[in-house]
C-alpha cells in the first residue's frame, strides 16, 4: 500500500496529513509513504523530518496522485486532484459529506472509494479514529486564547496592592467536546463559567470542570440521539434555550458558542436582542459558523463590532492556527485507522466492518452512505 499526502492547498490551511511520528509508525507496516516537499512546513515538519521518518519526499506533485493506493488529506481535495487519482484508490480527509455532498459527486464516476472522518462512528473501538473530537479539542481550546486577546480585562480573580481585580464570567452555549475543551480552558485561566447544552448528560460534564450548568424545561422531550448527538429542537424548545441564554449573556464578558446538530444548519442561540443586551467590551466566540453559526450577528471570518461595543468573531477554521497540535492528533487518528484498511500492506476494504463501512461515503463507483445518496438523488449501494 501507498499513501500519499499533498500539501494543503486552501489558503490558511497549514495542518498535514501525517505528522513524521506516524510514517514512521507505517512504515513498519510494509507501508509506503510519499510525501509532496513542504507538506509540512506550516505545521512545524521539515521534509528531512519526513525522510527520516521513512517518507518518500517528492516535489513532483503530478507523480503523486496516479500512485496513490490512499490519499491522507486534511481538507477535501478539488475535483482535478480526486480525476489525477486511480479508479478504485482512496481519500480520507474531512470530505463534508452532508454540509457539501454534491462536491463529492465526482468520486463516484471516478470510482473513487471516500471516507469521511465525520462519519467515523463514535464508539468505543473508534475512538483513536475520532478526527472531529481532536479538531474540536484544539477549537474549544483556542477560542477562549482568543476571547481572552478581545476582551479589555484579565480572566482570574487577582488579590493586588490596588484592590481586587473580579474574574471574567464565560458562558459557553454546546458542552460537547469543543465545549467541555473551552469550559477547562477558561476554568485554568481563571474565569467563572456558565455552560448551556440541550442534552442533559452534559451537565455531569460540565460540573466536574467547575461550570455551572444552566437548565431549562424542554418538556421532557428527547433532545439526544443513539449515537449521543443532540436532535434538531422544536421551534417551542430552541425558544426556551434562547430566552435563557439571552439572560445570561447579559452579565457574561465572554460567550463562546459551539451548539451543532449534525447534517442541520446549526442552531441560532444568541439573537441580536441577546447581544445588544450584552455589556460594553464584551466578546463573543461563534464556533459554528461554517455550518450557519449559533450567533445572529456574527459574519463567517469577520470580526464585527456593535453599536453597543460588542465584539463578534466566528473564525472558520481555527484548528488550522494550532498545526502542529492539530496535524499530531489528526494523524495518529489517521493512523488508527489505516490499520483497519492494511492487511500486510495490501490495500483491503472491509465494508462490513462497522467503522470502515460507516464512514465510507462511495466505493466502486457507488454512493455507500444513505444521506449523501439522497442529498445527491441516487439510491444508495446495499
Ligand atoms: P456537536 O459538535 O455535534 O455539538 C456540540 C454541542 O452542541 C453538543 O453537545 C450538542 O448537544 C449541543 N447542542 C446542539 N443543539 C443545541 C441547542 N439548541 N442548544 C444547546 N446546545 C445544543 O457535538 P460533539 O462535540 O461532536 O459531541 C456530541 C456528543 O458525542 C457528546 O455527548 C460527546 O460527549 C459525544 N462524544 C462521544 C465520543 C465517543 O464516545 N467516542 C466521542 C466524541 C463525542
Amino acid at each position: 500500500m501507498r499513501i500519499v499526502v499533498l500539501r494543503e492547498t486552501l489558503p490558511g490551511e497549514a495542518r498535514v496529513g501525517l505528522v513524521p511520528e506516524s510514517v514512521k509508525k507505517l512504515a513498519t507496516q510494509k507501508i509506503e509513504i510519499a510525501i509532496e516537499a513542504g507538506a509540512g512546513e506550516g505545521a512545524g515538519f521539515n521534509d528531512s523530518d519526513y525522510q527520516a521518518a521513512g517518507a518518500n519526499v517528492t516535489t513532483e506533485r503530478s507523480q503523486l496522485l496516479p500512485a496513490a493506493d490512499v490519499l491522507i488529506a486534511v481538507q477535501r481535495p478539488s475535483a482535478s486532484y480526486m480525476a489525477a487519482m486511480r479508479p478504485g484508490s482512496v481519500l480520507i480527509g474531512f470530505l463534508r459529506p452532508l454540509d457539501e455532498p454534491a462536491e463529492l459527486a465526482p468520486a463516484i464516476g471516478l470510482k473513487l472509494t471516500t471516507f469521511a472522518v465525520e462519519l467515523i462512528p463514535r464508539i468505543t473501538r473508534a475512538q483513536a479514529m475520532d478526527a472531529l473530537s481532536s479538531m474540536a479539542t484544539v477549537v474549544g481550546y483556542k477560542a477562549v486564547l482568543i476571547a481572552a486577546e478581545h476582551l479589555p480585562r484579565m480572566f482570574p480573580l487577582l488579590m493586588t496592592a490596588a484592590g481586587t481585580v473580579a474574574p471574567a464570567r464565560v458562558l459557553v452555549l454546546g458542552a460537547g467536546v469543543a465545549g467541555l475543551q473551552a469550559i477547562a480552558t477558561a476554568r485554568r485561566l481563571g474565569a467563572i463559567v456558565e455552560a448551556y447544552d440541550v442534552r442533559a448528560a452534559a451537565g455531569e460534564q460540565v460540573k466536574s470542570l467547575g461550570g455551572k450548568f444552566l437548565e431549562v424545561d424542554l418538556g421532557g422531550i428527547a433532545t439526544e440521539d443513539a449515537g449521543g448527538y443532540a436532535r434538531e429542537l422544536s421551534p417551542e424548545a430552541l425558544q426556551r434555550g434562547i430566552e435563557l441564554v439571552t439572560k445570561h449573556a447579559k452579565t457574561a464578558d465572554a460567550v463562546i458558542t459551539t451548539a451543532a446538530v449534525p447534517g442541520r444548519r446549526a442552531p441560532l442561540m444568541l439573537t441580536a436582542e441577546a447581544v445588544n443586551g450584552m455589556r460594553r467590551g464584551s466578546v463573543v466566540i461563534d464556533l459554528s459558523a461554517s455550518t450557519g453559526g449559533n450567533v445572529a450577528l456574527s459574519r463567517p471570518d469577520e470580526v464585527v463590532v456593535t453599536n453597543n461595543g460588542v465584539t463578534i468573531l466566528a473564525p472558520l477554521n481555527l484548528a488550522a492556527t494550532v498545526p502542529y497540535h492539530a496535524s499530531q492528533l489528526f494523524s495518529r487518528n489517521m493512523t488508527s485507522f489505516i490499520q483497519l484498511l492494511n492487511k500486510d500492506g495490501q490495500l483491503n476494504i472491509d465494508m462490513t466492518d462497522d467503522v470502515v463501512g460507516a464512514s465510507c461515503v462511495t466505493h466502486q463507483g457507488q454512493v455507500v452512505n444513505p444521506r449523501v445518496a439522497s442529498a445527491l438523488s441516487v439510491s444508495a449501494a446495499k
